[in-house]
Formats: structure tokens, C-alpha cells, sequence
């Protein structure tokens, strides 16, 4: 039984560090560590489904394993195809160390997209990638639809049909795509102390989206500054997650992982009504726990029991030698102490009835999550069986034989997105017209 205190240490010195500076910061306390969870000891070996691993972090790769359970990992950092497949040869090598244990994605490169040989030459390269380098998944990160521009300087929209043939060839070698599909729905309000992202967009306003008033600018850095100046328009929330949908529903034969859950955690009846409409959908549970959690456990119990097949554990671990990320990045990086509190955490909310516990990631937000005490074979299936069927690609292309016809165009429902008061009354953000 480890004891909470070095999570509670580390919150208070977060709380300390981000609120440096930064006045008019919320003073919320922190709300209590867990107790480690009861289970320990029937927990199954865990596959966290949601890694970024570098070579370098072989070490703390291996310490960080032992230390929690975990039995695998699923690196979503495998990288590009880029310079002769080099980020492929240094992911194949950390999972060499790692046979079975450690499991890689690749991306593609979005360099000259929109030319007319790039589709031809990404999915021959994933070919290779998964051929010759070993990988077994795809990684789309959330570049797409807020950052990827074509030729034409064009931002590339998440539903590019430009795309499809990537994803059918996805669904052809029987991967699974994981795809992160825009960001929370705060980081589209203004960024303000009363934001509850604040914590996190306050270190990094660039990664805001709406609108920063000239008195919160004028208190960040000039390098952050100069960022935030550098920002493009993008669509909406509700719009990117639309697009996303009609991409999935176009390509039903294709799997997709919509990591972060379903990019929509702040939703729970669109994340539901998106797994309903689409049978080609998983979600992972990334990074999200405190924004799921925020919902009435009740609810949030009742979910994943009735999605206990197509939810995947994740975490949004991040490991190097010299860098670590639990979930996000606030002022302080984590260190290794940090990680098993980070784990217990998890476990406490997975596997736990108590109340008003911290959550994982408390940079992404100040308040407390009731747990939700998942049956063990619920937690079985999220823990590990589930991942080893996206693993598995008999299975994923037996998925794609008996798929639905595609759905073109299809007419799809937008997330709600009750914007609260203060921010409606701030100048509503720029955006990009939505495809
Ligand atoms: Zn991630």
C-alpha cells in the first residue's frame, strides 16, 4: 500500500507553481488524494493503450512496468515515415527490448499533403511500417483538422475525403486508427483565470483557441506572446467533432480509436449516441478521467458498462529520459515519484466507490471525481481483453468484412456546447468556416 502523500505533494506544488504569477487563479483546495484501491492484487496485467515512449526512456520504461502492473504499452509515438523511416527504426528498437510488451503506431507525414502522390506514398509506407518495422496501428494527431495545411495552404479538414484512401488501407492490413480529433471544449473560450482550463492554457496560451483579452496577454511570456500571434483560425468544437463523425461514417470498414473518449468527455450522451451510430468506433480513456469523472458516477458507471466492449485504458503517459508527461504538462514536469500516485489514481476511480477523490491530471482541472466502482470483468475487458482485440487483426478485418455500407455526406448531431455566461459575453472566438 503505497500512501497518497506524494500525490497530495504533488498537487500542492503544482497548485503552487501554476498559480505563480498568474493572478486571480482559482483558490479551490485540492481535493483529497485516494486510497490506493482495494483490488490490488486481482487487478489483471495492464495494457495502457495511450503511450508516448521514446527510445532514450527504455530504462524508466522498464522500472515504470514493473512498478504499476502494466504489461504493455502502446506507443502512439512511433512517428513518420519521414528521413528514410528513421523515427520507425528507433521505435522498433525500444519494442525489440520489449517483444510483445511494447506496441507501435505509426503517422504519416504530412509533408506535401495534397499532392497527388502523397496518399499513394503514405499508405505505402504504412505498409512498410507495419511489413517491416512491425507496427500495428495508426496515429493521427490532433494536427489534423487544427494545424495541417494542403499545397494550397489549405487547413486540412478532419473528414478530407482526400484522406480515404488511408484509412481503407487501415482497414485493409486490419489496424486500428487511433485519432485525436480537436482539444477540450474550454480551450474555445476565452482564456481567462476563469477558464476552467486555466491551469493548463495559462502556461500555454497558444494552445488556446478563443479569444485572450489584452490584460491577460499582456501577463505571459514574449516567447508565448509571439506564439499565441502566430495562431490560425480553426472550426468550432462541435464542428471538428461533426466532421470527424462523417468521416467514420464514410469509412465503416476502417477502425478508429477516438482517443481522449471520443474527444468529447464533457458530452457523455453525444459520446454515447456516437458509438451507437458508429460500429466502427472504440474510445480510450486518456487524459480524461477528470473531465468523464466530472459527470454523475451513476452515469458514468452506466456507461461503461454498456460500452465495456469498445473502451480501452489509456493514460497519455509520456516517457523519455529526461521527460516525463502524466496526462498533460503543467509548469513543473512530473518526476518518476510522480508516476505511481498517477497509476493509483487511475485505479482508485476505475475500481473504487469513493467520493470526491483527485483525479489524474489535476492541471486539467481543480475539482474532485466520484469513483466508479467497475465490476471486475468490465474492468477485465478495459483493462486488457479490448486492447488485445484492436491487437489482433483477424479480428479487425473480420470487423471490416461484415461492416455497414459507407455512409457519404451523412447528416450527423454536434456535441452540445453550452457555452457558460461569462465566456458568451466575451467576444465570441474566430473561426474558420466549417466544412
Ligand atoms: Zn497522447
Amino acid at each position: 500500500m503505497s500512501r497518497p502523500l506524494s500525490l497530495g505533494a504533488a498537487l500542492a506544488a503544482l497548485v503552487i507553481a501554476i498559480g505563480c504569477g498568474k493572478s486571480g487563479a482559482p483558490s479551490t483546495p485540492a481535493p483529497a488524494a485516494p486510497d490506493v484501491a482495494p483490488v490490488a492484487g486481482k487487478r489483471p496485467p495492464i495494457t495502457d493503450f495511450h503511450a508516448h515512449l521514446s527510445l532514450d526512456g527504455a530504462e524508466r520504461v522498464r522500472q515504470i512496468m514493473a512498478d504499476n502492473g502494466v504489461e504493455r504499452f502502446i506507443n502512439l509515438s512511433g512517428g513518420s515515415g519521414r528521413h528514410n523511416g528513421q523515427a520507425w527504426l528507433m521505435a522498433k528498437m525500444l519494442a525489440d527490448q520489449f517483444p510483445g510488451r511494447i506496441i507501435n503506431f505509426a503517422s504519416p507525414n504530412w509533408r506535401g499533403f495534397g499532392h497527388p502522390e502523397w496518399i499513394a506514398r503514405e499508405a505505402a509506407a504504412l505498409q512498410a511500417a507495419v511489413t517491416q518495422f512491425g507496427f500495428a496501428g495508426v496515429k493521427i494527431a490532433k494536427g489534423l483538422g487544427l494545424g495541417h495545411t494542403d499545397d494550397r495552404d489549405q487547413l486540412v479538414a478532419v473528414d478530407d475525403p482526400r484522406l480515404d484512401p488511408l484509412w481503407a488501407k487501415a482497414a485493409e492490413l486490419g489496424i486500428p486508427v487511433c485519432i485525436h480529433v480537436a482539444d477540450p471544449r474550454a480551450f474555445w473560450w476565452p482564456l481567462t483565470p476563469q477558464n476552467e482550463r486555466w491551469d493548463e492554457l495559462g502556461v500555454h496560451p497558444y494552445w488556446a483557441y478563443g479569444p485572450i483579452p489584452d490584460s491577460v496577454m499582456a501577463g505571459f511570456e514574449p516567447q508565448a506572446q509571439e506564439l499565441v500571434r502566430q495562431r490560425i483560425p480553426v472550426p468550432s468544437w462541435p464542428a471538428m467533432l461533426q466532421a470527424a463523425e462523417r468521416m467514420y461514417r464514410r469509412n465503416p470498414k476502417t477502425t478508429f480509436v477516438a482517443v481522449h473518449f471520443g474527444n468529447a468527455a464533457e458530452d457523455l450522451d453525444y459520446v454515447d449516441g456516437l458509438l451507437q451510430r458508429n460500429a466502427n468506433l472504440w474510445i480510450d480513456t486518456a487524459a480524461r478521467v477528470g473531465e468523464f469523472g466530472r459527470h454523475p458516477a451513476e452515469r458514468v458507471r452506466a456507461f461503461f458498462d454498456k460500452w465495456q466492449d469498445r473502451i480501452v485504458f489509456g493514460t497519455d503517459i509520456g516517457i523519455g529520459s529526461d521527460y516525463l508527461m502524466l496526462g498533460s504538462n503543467g509548469q513543473t514536469e512530473p518526476q518518476l515519484p510522480d508516476v505511481k500516485p498517477f497509476y493509483d489514481a487511475h485505479w482508485a476511480y476505475f475500481e473504487t466507490q469513493a467520493r470526491q477523490i483527485a483525479h489524474p491530471s489535476p492541471i486539467q482541472g481543480r475539482w474532485a471525481v466520484d469513483a466508479i466502482g467497475l465490476a471486475p470483468a468490465v474492468l477485465n475487458k478495459i483493462y486488457r481483453e479490448n486492447a488485445a482485440k484492436l491487437l489482433d487483426r483477424s479480428f479487425l478485418l473480420a470487423r471490416a468484412a461484415a461492416a455497414p455500407p459507407t455512409v457519404a455526406n451523412a447528416a450527423v448531431p454536434p456535441p452540445a456546447d453550452p457555452t457558460p455566461a461569462w465566456a458568451a459575453a466575451l467576444v465570441a472566438p474566430p473561426t474558420a468556416t466549417a466544412k
